[in-house]
This record gives C-alpha cells, sequence and structure tokens, in this order.
C-alpha cells in the first residue's frame, strides 16, 4: 500500500499510516481525511477511535482538523517544528543516525570562558590524545606504562587527571561528598563533560565549578610534567591556591554585558489588564516531559481583574509552540463566543507572541496557526502582549490542571479553587520579584 501511494504521488518514502490501524479494523479504501471531520469541524472522534490503536490519537490531537477556511493541503517539512525547510534541519536529519551527542554537547563548551590553551588541552584529554605513559607505549615511544609518580597503576589520562594518589586526595578534599562516588565512576569524556556542565560554585568561594575544574586539571597535568621531567613538586594546597588565584584572575576578565549591569537590579513583576474597552486573555500551553503530552488554557478577565470565564483542554503530543498555539486558538474562540469587540491576548512565550503578531501568520505551515489567522480575519480587534511568565501563572495552572484526556475543552464560569491564590496574588500585593 504504501509502495503504491508513494509510486502515485512520487515521493521517495512514504510512512505506512496502515500500522496504526486497530486490529480489528475495517477500513474502506477510498476513505479520505475530510471523511473523519464533522460537519462542526471537529475530528469524528467515534470513527477515529474505532478504526485507530489507542497511542495514535494523541498524536491527532494535537492536529486541528482540516477546514476549507485555512487553505488547501500543502507539503511540509517533518524536520522542523514549523514545518518549514532549513538546511540546519536537514543537517540534522541527516546527520542523527550516527550524531555523538558527546560531539554536540562538546562543541558548546567551546564557549567556556578559559583561555584557549586549556580548552585545547581539554580537548585532547576528551580525545584521548594526551601523552601519558600509556599512550606513549601505544606509539611505541616508550615501554612502560606504568606511572612514573605513583608505580602503581598504567598512566592512563584518568589516572594522571584524576586517580592517581596524590591527585585522588586533592580532588576528594575540594568535591562534595554526595557527588563523590560519581565524579570517581566516570570514564574519561563523560567525567569532563559532567564537570564542564557542572553549574555549581566552588565550596567556600564564588568560582564557577567548571572554570576551576578546567584550570585545575590543566595545572595537575602541568605539575605532573614537572615532577617526571624536572623533580620539581609543589605540595597539594599550594597547588589549590594557585588555582584560585588563577581562577580569580579569569572571573575578572569575563566581559560586561554590552548593554545594562551584568547582575540585573530585582524586577516586580504584577499582572496589568488591558485598557477599559479591552476584555484581556491570559494563555499558556505545557508539555510534560518525556511524555511531550501538552496541554493548554487560559482565562478571560475584565479590566478590574474580575474572572469571566477559563478554560484547558489536552491537546496530545505537542511541541511547546503548539501547545501555546492551542491555547491561543481556544481561548480565541472562547472570547469570540462572548462576544468581546477587544481583546488583548497575553502570552509569555516570546515565540508564539511574535508569530501571532506576523502579517506572514496566514501564510504559516502549521494548519494551526492558519487557523488562528482565521479566527483574526473576523470583525474585531485583538492584540497580541508578552508578558512575564510571573503574571501569567493563572493560565499556566489552568493549563497544568487539565484532566480530560479526550481532547474536549473544559470551561469554567468559576475559578477553580487551585487559581485562586494567583488571581488575589494578579491583583493585589506581593508582586512577584525576578533578580
Ligand atoms: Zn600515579
Amino acid at each position: 500500500m504504501a509502495a503504491s501511494v508513494s509510486a502515485a504521488l512520487g515521493f521517495a518514502r512514504v510512512s505506512d499510516l496502515g500500522v496504526y490501524l486497530a486490529p480489528a479494523a475495517i477500513v474502506d479504501a477510498n476513505l479520505l481525511v475530510r471523511d473523519v471531520v464533522l460537519d462542526n469541524g471537529d475530528w469524528n472522534w467515534v470513527l477515529l477511535r474505532n478504526l485507530l490503536q489507542a497511542p495514535a490519537i494523541p498524536h491527532i490531537l494535537n492536529l486541528s482538523a482540516p477546514t476549507s477556511h485555512v487553505g488547501s493541503d500543502r507539503c511540509c517539512w517533518f524536520g522542523g517544528k514549523s514545518g518549514a525547510f532549513s538546511v540546519k534541519s536537514a543537517y540534522i536529519q541527516l546527520a542523527q543516525d550516527d550524531w555523538d551527542i558527546k560531539d554536540a554537547k562538546w562543541k558548546m563548551l567551546w564557549g567556556l570562558h578559559v583561555p584557549e590553551r586549556i580548552k585545547y588541552f581539554l580537548w585532547l584529554s576528551f580525545h584521548g590524545r594526551i601523552l601519558t605513559n600509556e599512550n606513549r607505549c601505544i606509539r611505541h615511544l616508550c615501554e612502560d606504562p606504568v606511572c612514573s609518580i605513583c608505580a602503581s597503576s598504567d598512566e592512563s589520562i584518568l589516572h594522571v587527571l584524576r586517580d592517581c594518589r596524590s591527585t585522588a586526595t586533592l580532588w576528594s578534599s575540594i568535591v562534595p561528598r554526595q557527588q563523590l562516588r560519581e565524579f570517581f565512576h566516570l570514564e574519561i569524556a563523560d567525567w569532563i563533560l559532567y564537570n564542564l556542565n557542572s553549574r555549581c560554585l566552588l565550596k567556600g568561594s564564588n568560582i564557577p565549578w567548571n572554570i576551576f575544574f578546567a584550570v585545575l586539571v590543566w595545572q595537575i597535568w602541568k605539575l605532573r610534567n614537572s615532577i617526571v621531567f624536572s623533580d620539581v613538586d609543589i605540595p597539594n594546597m599550594v597547588l589549590l591556591s594557585h588555582c584560585r588565584s588563577w581562577s580569580y584572575h579569569i572571573i575578572s576578565t569575563i566581559p560586561m554585558p554590552l548593554h545594562g549591569p551584568r547582575f540585573a537590579l530585582p524586577e516586580n513583576i504584577q499582572w496589568q489588564p488591558a485598557s477599559s474597552d479591552f476584555c484581556t486573555l491570559n494563555v499558556d500551553g505545557a508539555v510534560a516531559l518525556p511524555s511531550s503530552m501538552g496541554t493548554a488554557g487560559g482565562l478571560i478577565r475584565n479590566n478590574a481583574g474580575d474572572w469571566i470565564v477559563g478554560f484547558n483542554k489536552f491537546v496530545g503530543i505537542s511541541s511547546p509552540l503548539q501547545a501555546e498555539l492551542w491555547s491561543a486558538y481556544e481561548g480565541l474562540r472562547l472570547a469570540w463566543s462572548y462576544d468581546f469587540e477587544r481583546v488583548q491576548l497575553q502570552s509569555d512565550c516570546a515565540e508564539a507572541v511574535a508569530l501571532l503578531s506576523s502579517p506572514l501568520l496566514e501564510l504559516h505551515d502549521l494548519s494551526l496557526a492558519r487557523a488562528i489567522a482565521c479566527l483574526l480575519q473576523r470583525s474585531w480587534v485583538v492584540d497580541f502582549v508578552q508578558i512575564r511568565r510571573e503574571a501569567n501563572f493563572v493560565a499556566d495552572s489552568l493549563a497544568k490542571l487539565t484532566t480530560n484526556s479526550d481532547g474536549s475543552m473544559r470551561i469554567f464560569c468559576d475559578p477553580p479553587p487551585l487559581c485562586i491564590s494567583a488571581l488575589d496574588r494578579d491583583l493585589y500585593d506581593p508582586s512577584y520579584v525576578r533578580s
């Protein structure tokens, strides 16, 4: 079946949707997508649930049912979240089969603010290219792979940088006790990434752990060479002190942002209603990980902040942007059904607000975006405003309160009890403080 469709349409590959059919389903060979859409524009869930296996349903829930209002069907690029093709997404698709996630993470770490020679040393260590005795033996540069300092083990990279007796004692004195087990059990590449990705500070200081780690590893290697080639050693305490000084110097050279101070002043955030002739529609989407199950929610208030109506809905397997768009779509349909002529839609998703405000919305590859564009063409005024996440907690909590898993919308004529405190806080102090 898939092969014949592929040949007829000229595609190199067509997924066989037959694998999603329910075992006992009998399907009319001429059944079209439009045959599973009701006259009111909703999917015919009774028919779909009879035809398809349950795992397929959340995927369809996230798709708006096709209508003639949102334009004709078109080919979309499956590799990007918006359906639009990009060279980057094509590269990711091509490379994903042999994608080395460690390499991807490593490339990000070239941005770490430490001197280039330290980055280069870490890169060599990561790829196993430091000339320890073990590696020198492999290359026939020497005959004895044993550590020249402790003579108790072969000198691997991990042995020099972490496990040699004196070095292990040094690390044990600065790594938090609860992390010691993991710290001393990781293999070399994971060990380096684990430490460079850390967001902790060195104990008793304001030095980022990843900077201190990079400096210390580099100095441990230099000390090893000093001992082996010059017979000069220094105590661990002196080495640590030296690395602290180095790290403080590195931190002091981190450039200030071009605009404003490095540490922004605390910001007081409070929800603001739209002006008097508008109602305010707050919307939000949420996607649970790792299931990718999405929910959408929102509420409409008048300019005094009084509750008018709220809603939430399960939107199936979704991306964060799609969940946000669902919340906007259902919120706007609800506002229209209440005969509002002026609506201010508030969202904390910059990407969604930019898309909704775009004049190209009606041309977007997502049919849901085009469906919203159709709504906006009606005779009303809709403004889009991006707000802080803290000013959108009520919509966020409504989205997360979704309990119906069948995709039906739940309407709240009165605020749910779990939203009361956030609603009060939107209107009265204390405001949220973002530091
Ligand atoms: Zn050793």
